[in-house]
């Protein structure tokens, strides 16, 4: 699929690119469910514009010489049933309208546009991938987009019926004077008939209060001359919602705030919105969404909370204004210490920045505690969209480790791995003798409630985490302990369950003396495929299972370690075990040398890796050995 507008011969006249076209389609069948969101759009679009021209003024003031008032207008014109949306930001040159208004340049367009097609409520999506203006196409059959770039002389025309092309050509007295001023755009959209109450000012004004109402420029219900000639006042608070006291702003307000900066239409889990007075002073107004943004896992793993200067916004995504653990935090911060004329890439470096992160990575972090104790139900819900990003904190950011700790929940074998849990209350239900946080780690948790290594844990009423994040077995390498407990894995090394079985320790070691031929046996039979063979403490039911070597790496994260190709050694094995097992006791009372011991045996160390999730070395030997002890038990 082309990403660029085609150019045909003629005057202008061009193509959508695919992705558009498609997007389009939607947006004309899909989205006719709420249609009021396209002016919400439209103004986001906008007060951009005004951001960004203020941004650039900072350095080049000219640009605003004539005016630096930034405004929009939204008015209508019933005679030739007209909407008009103009804004003095930094307006578009030709090529500006071309690529911004003729493809979609986001990465992962198309396989999201995959998404948007299936989706039960594809309006949930618009915006998420930029398709922000095409929304217009929701109430207006003919689109007509004026602009000029700040600081240019030429007036552009955009114009489009939203089906297969558009057109772009210089534009005529009549729309130069569309525009306000000397700059900025205007957009003017011809109605549909079932866009019909958009050309009613009372709608214009209830739309703009309830999508538009925090948006930081005034805006007017008329035109740019009505104002000039001192007609109308601003149909909007035009204060920036994060500089008003929490008292003043309604949580709808909050909500629609949320959407103009993410695009989305879900809701936030969580809204924070506080001063920070003192060494460094910021402002923040930043959300958690419900909603796992699509690309949370790119590598890039870059910030999406707004940086602002007092006031001027700098940068939509700043890297190290947030940690890259946070990445999915939305919102705005807007800094009272950090200089406005330097340049974003060197602002990256600068300490305040440091200083700010980490105190917004404190505040979200004790406010989702907070969340974890007054709304369960929703908490849960973020854990299990972000709580995978978040970990990645454990080994990131050492000095935030605690306060991520806190918020962790995993599953364990307390309530069968029904209930999340924290590690605080694991540790509460310790008993006294107990010193280790046992964890067993792997993808699945239905496989891992029923593995054979938790047994002996079971039965002793000792309580085994679940983990079944990916990244477990990677902070794990680096967070090793919580409040002086280490984490214990119950798949690797000798277990000594508690001191009282200390004692019995002795025993043990004459168990494995005890079963020596069969343990010498079985190594025989299984050569190199284990390192060695021990009479097994945490089997109760099962006869056997793996385990990893003392101070070898964990069995799951060794398989994780292959599967990204990180790990080349072939740590093997201990095979362990259950004497108390009447198909081992049998085994004992067999010929270590006949064919059956060989067969059971290696069936049995067949069976522990299945139970492991890992595959059977020699497919073909095995069922054929099971037919045969199929076909005599049969
Ligand atoms: P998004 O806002 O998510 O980037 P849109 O479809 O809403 O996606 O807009 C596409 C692009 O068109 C914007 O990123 C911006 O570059 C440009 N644009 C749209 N409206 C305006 C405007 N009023 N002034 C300047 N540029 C605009
Ligand atoms: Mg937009």
């Amino acid at each position: 699929m082309s990403a660029t507008a085609k150019q045909t011969k003629d005057d202008g006249q061009m193509n959508f690119s695919a992705d558009v076209s498609r997007l389009l389609n939607i947006v004309a069948n899909a989205l006719y469910t709420n249609h009021d969101v396209f002016l919400r759009e439209l103004i986001s679009n906008s007060a951009d514009a005004c951001d960004r021209l203020r941004y650039d003024a900072i350095q080049k003031p000219e640009l605003i010489a004539d005016e630096s008032q930034f405004r929009i207008h939204v008015y209508k014109n019933t005679d030739n049933r007209t909407l008009t949306v103009v804004d003095n930001g930094i307006g578009m040159g030709k090529a500006e309208l071309i690529d911004n208004l003729g493809t979609i340049a986001k990465s992962g367009t198309a396989a999201l546009m995959e998404k948007m097609k299936s989706a039960d409520d594809p309006l949930k999506l618009i915006g998420q991938f930029g398709v922000g203006f095409y929304a217009c196409y929701m109430i207006a059959d003919f689109v007509t987009v004026v602009s000029r770039k700040a600081g240019s002389k030429a007036v552009w025309v955009w114009e489009s019926d939203g089906a297969t092309g558009f057109n772009v050509r210089k534009a005529t007295k009549e729309e130069e004077a569309k525009l306000d001023g000397e700059r900025g755009t205007a957009i003017i959209m011809n109605i549909k008939d079932d866009g019909s109450d958009f050309l009613i000012d009372q709608k214009i004004k209830d739309t703009v209060e309830t999508y538009s109402d925090h948006i930081d420029f005034k805006i007017f219900n008329n035109s740019p001359e009505e104002t000039e000639k001192g007609e109308g006042q601003p149909i909007n608070k035009a204060s920036a919602i994060w500089t008003r006291s929490k008292s003043d702003v309604t949580p709808e307000q909050y909500e629609e705030f949320y959407r103009h900066i993410t695009h989305g239409l879900d809701e936030p889990v969580l809204t924070s919105h506080w001063r920070a007075e003192g060494k460094i002073e910021f402002s923040a107004l930043l959300f958690v969404p419900t909603l796992r943004p699509w690309d949370l896992y790119d590598p890039s793993r870059k910030s999406a909370v707004r940086l602002y200067v007092r006031r001027v916004m700098i940068s939509e995504s700043l890297d190290g204004l947030m940690y890259p653990w946070l990445r999915f935090v939305r919102g705005v911060i807007d800094s009272e210490d950090l200089p406005l004329n330097i340049s974003r890439e060197s602002l990256q470096y600068n300490p305040v920045i440091a200083k700010i992160r980490s105190s917004v990575a404190r505040r979200v972090l004790s406010d989702l505690d907070k969340l974890s104790r007054d709304d369960k139900a929703a908490f849960i819900t973020f854990w299990g969209q972000f709580g995978p990003a978040i970990k990645e904190g454990l080994y990131d950011a050492e000095e935030h480790r605690d306060g991520i700790f806190k918020i962790c929940r995993f599953y364990s074998t307390h309530d069968n791995g029904e209930k999340l849990t924290s590690l605080d209350e694991y540790v509460e239900r310790m008993s006294d003798d107990q010193e280790d946080i046992y964890y067993l780690s792997g993808e699945n948790l239905d496989t891992l409630k029923n593995s054979p290594q938790l047994e002996g844990f079971k039965s002793r009423g000792i309580e085994v985490m679940f983990f079944t994040d990916t990244i477990d077995d990677f902070w794990l390498q680096t967070a090793t302990d919580y409040k002086g407990k280490t984490f214990k894995s119950v798949t690797r090394g000798d277990i000594e369950f508690d001191k009282k079985e200390e004692e019995t320790d002795e025993k043990k070691e004459d168990l494995d003396d005890v079963h020596e031929d069969l343990l010498e046996n079985i190594k025989q039979v299984l050569g190199d495929d284990v390192a060695y063979v021990r009479v097994s403490k945490r089997l109760t039911d099962s006869p056997v299972c793996l385990v990893a070597q003392d101070g070898g790496v964990d069995m799951h994260m060794e398989r994780v370690l292959k599967i990204h190709q990180k790990y080349a050694g072939d740590a093997k094995p201990v095979f362990e075990v259950n004497v108390k097992h009447p198909l081992i006791q049998k085994l004992e009372k067999t010929d270590g040398k006949s064919a059956d011991f060989k067969d059971i045996t290696k069936l049995l160390l067949d069976q522990a890796r299945i139970i492991q999730g890992e595959p059977v070395k020699n497919p073909a030997e095995f069922a054929r050995r099971m037919a045969v002890y199929l076909e005599k038990g049969f």
